[in-house]
C-alpha cells in the first residue's frame, strides 16, 4: 500500500509569534520553521506501517514556498521515501491544498493519505476533511491508532464521550490525533540519506488547480493583555468577588 502524507511548513511551536504593525497578518520574517507536530507524527505513522510491512512507498508532499524543500528533506529522514513539493509562494487556504492532494492522489493512486488533524499556524482542521469529500473517499480524524485488517483500515478516534473504532475500505484519509504516536528523532546519518532522495516539484498550475484564495483576512489583532490576579483573604472574599465583580456565579 502506497502512503501519502502531507506535511506543512509552519512558525515553530516555540516561537512566540507577533503580528505585524499593520495587522494585516503575523510577522514570520527571520523566524524559525519547522514541520507542523501533527505532521511529524503523520510521518512516523507511515514510516511504522512500513516497517511492519503494511506498507510500501511513502511519499511526503508540501505545497507552498521553495522553503519548503527543507520540511519535505526533514520529513525523508525521518523515513519517507520520496516527497514532492507544489511550489507556489501565493497564500494557500485549506480548500486549495485539498485540491492539489486531490490532484495528487489521482496520480499516485495511495491506499491511505494521512495528514495532521491540524497546522498550528491556521488551526484550521479543514484539509483532511475537504480532500475526503473532494477524493469521495473514506475518512477517520484525530486517529490515536491506525491498523490494516483483512485489508481495510481500522481507526481508533479521539472523540468527545471516548474512543471510537472505524473499520473502512481503501483509499482512506486519516488525520492523526497527539497521541497517536511519539515521533523519532532525525538522525544524521538519516538526514545524509535524505539528501539523496528523489524530490518533484511541480506547480499547481500542472496539476490543474486554481489556488486563489477565498477568504480575505480583514484583520489580525492580539489577544487582550491579562490583567494581574488579585490574592483573596478567605472563601467568603472569593465567593463575594465571583459573586459580584466577575458575575460568574
Ligand atoms: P489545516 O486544515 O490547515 O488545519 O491543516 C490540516 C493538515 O493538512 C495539516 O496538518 C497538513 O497535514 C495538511 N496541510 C495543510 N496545509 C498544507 C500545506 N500547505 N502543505 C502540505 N500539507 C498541508
Amino acid at each position: 500500500m502506497k502512503v501519502l502524507v502531507a506535511v506543512k511548513r509552519v512558525v515553530d511551536y516555540n516561537v512566540k509569534v507577533r503580528v505585524k504593525s499593520d495587522n494585516s497578518g503575523v510577522d514570520i520574517a527571520n523566524v524559525k520553521m519547522s514541520m507542523n507536530p501533527f505532521d511529524e507524527i503523520a510521518i512516523e505513522e507511515a514510516v511504522r506501517l512500513k516497517e511492519k510491512g503494511v506498507a510500501t512507498e511513502i511519499i511526503a508532499v508540501s505545497c507552498g514556498v521553495t522553503q519548503c524543500q527543507e520540511t519535505l528533506r526533514t520529513a525523508m529522514a525521518i523515513g519517507a521515501d520520496r516527497a514532492i513539493l507544489v511550489e507556489t509562494a501565493e497564500e494557500l487556504q485549506p480548500l486549495a491544498v485539498a485540491k492539489l492532494l486531490k490532484a495528487l492522489v489521482d496520480k499516485e493512486q495511495p491506499g491511505m493519505v494521512i495528514l495532521g488533524k491540524q497546522a498550528i499556524d491556521d488551526d484550521c482542521n479543514q484539509t483532511g476533511q475537504m480532500l475526503a469529500a473532494l477524493g469521495d473517499m473514506a475518512q477517520a480524524t484525530f486517529a490515536s491508532k491506525v491498523e490494516l485488517v483483512d485489508g481495510r483500515a481500522q481507526v481508533t478516534r479521539e472523540v468527545d464521550g471516548g474512543l471510537e473504532v472505524l473499520s473502512l475500505a481503501l483509499p482512506v484519509v486519516v488525520t492523526t490525533d497527539l497521541r497517536l504516536n511519539e515521533p523519532r528523532y532525525v538522525t544524521l546519518p538519516n538526514i545524509m540519506k535524505a539528501k539523496k532522495k528523489p524530490l518533484d516539484v511541480v506547480k499547481p498550475a500542472d496539476l490543474g488547480v486554481d489556488v486563489t484564495p477565498r477568504i480575505r483576512t480583514i484583520k489580525v489583532v492580539e489577544p487582550p493583555k491579562r490583567g494581574a490576579g488579585v490574592k483573596v483573604a478567605d472563601v467568603a472574599a472569593l465567593v463575594e468577588k465571583l459573586k459580584n465583580e466577575a458575575k460568574v456565579i
